[in-house]
């Protein structure tokens, strides 16, 4: 049978609409990709404006979609944020650090849109705010609403054959519950609005949460600031930590009540005044262009139902996810769902049956109840990276993944957990590229 051949939306420029577009353009289908900034890199283009409402929960606000702080370096190694296609190689004059600074990562998102032709199928500042499936059944259409971003405030329609949704999942801000916080008076934000440090000089700040943006937030701060205290949940490896270049960062148990006069008091007894809170409590999905009259929802962090995080059973292969999975060499990911739907939607990949991909579905929430995991974490791969990965590759008829791909990660991760502080300048180079010369993991060694 003839490869298929058909008119795809891609919503999104940053690294999954990207790739997704390189994808599909070679499998001959036509792209048109909307992306709501005027540059490519979603994400990784740092913008030094933040959301009007610095806890980002004002519905009216100006959102801006990036989460960069100035000072961001990447938490993974440049070999693992490339592509398998097209490597994250160290360019003339650029950032030649393992772990690079962000632009360095967007200049490589630039070049590779131009090397693969995505400007001219990319229709900037055009935001997608509707997407919906005309008619009834398999194989029906969709019609995509969007609006210029600037100047004229008309709404055009166009009808595409599928849908692929890139629009990432770092924007909408998720906040804990804080005892008391609705009497706090001072300054408090989401980390989603934290750029650079000053406004913070002399303060005593405290952080709520360890994530990656916690653990770098929290030295940012700490240079400038009086004290940082970080509120998190119990956790032994904490009790000696001793900073390289910072002294005054201490850990706590969870705040237990927040107090209007500026007094926070912790689980653990420790108690002080502080000048802000800084809200480093994740993110929520939020698609809120899309319209599948409650076929696909988003619940406590889990979009769904989605055949290995990528399909609805009911509605693929028209409509899929590229980049909702996370806790992995995401990069990696990202190219391998892309390359997958390009080729399912060829139809030179066959899809299981919907009671098949419904039936998968069933058995991951199964799986997730029985060993009592959180159900917002549906999307992290741990533990199933390998297998995800390795599944992906065997269905496009890729050769297995090098282990030191994960490896690395794995690394990175003992790091960030026992918070090494200059885990990222202490990078044995090296090592590295012998393991990936010599093609093994060093566990094999
Ligand atoms: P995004 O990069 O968010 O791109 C989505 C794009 O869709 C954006 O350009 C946006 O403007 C556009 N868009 C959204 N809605 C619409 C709409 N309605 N209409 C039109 N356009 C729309 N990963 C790593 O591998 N290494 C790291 O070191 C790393 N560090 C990170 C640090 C931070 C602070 C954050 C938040 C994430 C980090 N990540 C890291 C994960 C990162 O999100 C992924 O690497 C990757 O960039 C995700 O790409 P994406 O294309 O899926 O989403």
């Amino acid at each position: 049978m003839a490869p298929r051949s058909v008119k795809v939306a891609v919503i999104g420029a940053g690294v999954s609409g990207l790739i997704a577009a390189k994808e599909l353009q070679e499998q001959g289908h036509t792209v048109v990709i909307f992306e709501k900034n005027n540059r490519v890199g979603g994400t990784w283009v740092y913008d030094p404006k933040t959301d009007s409402d610095p806890l980002s929960i004002e519905p009216t606000r100006e959102i801006i979609h990036s989460s960069l702080y100035q000072s961001l370096r990447t938490n993974l190694p440049r070999q693992v944020m490339g592509f398998l296609d097209y490597p994250f190689g160290k360019r003339e004059s650029g950032d030649p650090r393992s772990f690079p600074g962000h632009e360095e990562v967007v200049r490589f998102l630039e070049d590779f849109a131009g090397e693969f032709g995505i400007y001219g199928l990319t229709r900037f500042e055009t935001e997608v705010v509707k997407v919906e499936r005309k008619g009834k059944g398999k194989g029906k259409e969709w019609e995509v609403e969007s609006r210029l971003t600037r100047g004229s405030e008309s709404v055009s329609r166009e009808v595409f054959e599928a849908v692929v949704v890139c629009s990432g999942h770092f924007v909408e801000p998720k906040l804990g519950v804080v005892p008391g916080i609705e009497n706090w008076r001072r300054f408090q934000m989401h980390s989603h609005n934290y750029r650079v440090p000053h406004s913070f000089k002399d303060q005593v700040v405290i952080l709520i949460g360890l994530g990656p943006s916690s653990f770098d937030i929290s030295r940012d701060i700490a240079h400038v600031a009086k004290e940082l205290h970080v509120a998190t949940k119990p956790n032994p490896l904490l009790k000696d930590i001793n900073f390289q270049t910072v002294a005054n960062i201490s850990f706590h148990s969870l705040i237990e009540y927040v107090h209007e006069d500026g007094l926070v008091t912790f689980e653990d007894g420790f108690s002080t005044y502080a000048d802000a809170i800084i809200h480093c409590t994740g993110y929520k999905y939020h698609i809120p262009f899309l319209e599948t009259n409650g076929i696909v929802t988003i619940e406590d962090n889990r979009v769904g139902p989605l055949y290995k995080h990528v399909f609805p059973p009911s509605l693929a292969p028209c409509l899929s996810f590229i980049g909702l999975t996370y806790r992995e060499t995401i990069f990696n990911v990202i190219e391998l769902q892309a390359k997958w739907v390009a080729r399912v939607l060829s139809g030179k990949i066959l899809l299981p049956t919907e009671e098949e991909m419904t039936e998968s579905v069933k058995k991951l929430y199964q799986f997730i109840e029985e060993n009592a995991l959180p159900k917002r974490h549906t999307h992290s791969l741990r533990p199933f990276q390998a297998d995800y990965k390795q599944w992906l590759v065997a269905e496009i008829g890729l050769p297995p993944l090098e282990d030191w791909r994960d490896d690395m990660w794995m690394e990175c991760f003992k790091n960030f957990s026992e918070m090494k502080e200059m885990y990222r300048d202490e990078w044995d180079d090296n090592y590295w590229d012998s393991i990936i010369q010599s093609g093994s993991s060093f566990e094999e060694e």
